[in-house]
C-alpha cells in the first residue's frame, strides 16, 4: 500500500467510524479498536536487544508486546502506533499455515514503515477534525502552546512529544 500523508488521515479516521462507531470519543478506546481487529496485548520482555512489538499470526490474529516499564499513554502509543503496521504493512497470507509476520520495537525512527506507524499512531489518537477544533477553537484561544499542549495530553490520553508533533504535522 502507498501511504501518504493524506490517507493516513483517511484510513485512520475510517477505521475510527467502523469499528468505534462515528460517535466516537476522544480519548479514543485503543484497547477496545485492538480487541475489534483480533487483537491482543501483551506485555514484552525487555531482555531481548530488539523484541518482537507485533507479530501477526496466519489466520490474522496479532499481538501488541508493550515494554514492561512505560505509562499508560505511552502503551497507548504503542498501541495505535503496532495497529498502524497491522493495517498499512502486514503482509498478506493466503493459504499459509505457519507464516507470521513480525515487527520489531526499535528502529530509531528512520526506518520509513516506522514513520508512517507513528504518523497513523497520532492520526488514530487525535484525529483531525478533533484536534483542529481542539487547537484552533475559542475555548483555547488566549492559552499557550505549553498549555495547548498539557490540555491535549488530557484530552487525547498522548504523550506529550506526540501532541507536539501532531500539532506541528497538521500545521496549526
Ligand atoms: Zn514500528
Amino acid at each position: 500500500m502507498v501511504v501518504t500523508a493524506e490517507n493516513v488521515e483517511t484510513i485512520s479516521f475510517e477505521l475510527l467510524v467502523t469499528y468505534l462507531g462515528p460517535g466516537f470519543k476522544v480519548p479514543v478506546d485503543v484497547e477496545l479498536l485492538l480487541e475489534k481487529l483480533g487483537g491482543k496485548v501483551a506485555v514484552g520482555t525487555d531482555t531481548e536487544d530488539n523484541p518482537v512489538s507485533l507479530r501477526v499470526a496466519a489466520d490474522g490474529t496479532f499481538t501488541v508486546f508493550v515494554a514492561s516499564n512505560t505509562s499508560y499513554r505511552k502503551d497507548r502509543f504503542t498501541i495505535a502506533h503496532e495497529i498502524g503496521h497491522f493495517v498499512l504493512h502486514r503482509q498478506p497470507c493466503d493459504h499459509c499455515s505457519n507464516t507470521t509476520n513480525e515487527f520489531y520495537r526499535y528502529s530509531k525512527g528512520r526506518d520509513r514503515k516506522d514513520m508512517e506507524a507513528n504518523a497513523f499512531a497520532g492520526a488514530l489518537l487525535m484525529p483531525k477534525p478533533v484536534f483542529t477544533r481542539f487547537w484552533t477553537g475559542s475555548e483555547y484561544a488566549d492559552c499557550s502552546v505549553e498549555t495547548k499542549l498539557d490540555r491535549g495530553v488530557q484530552l487525547f490520553q498522548a504523550p506529550r512529544g506526540v501532541v507536539n508533533v501532531r500539532h506541528q504535522m497538521l500545521g496549526l
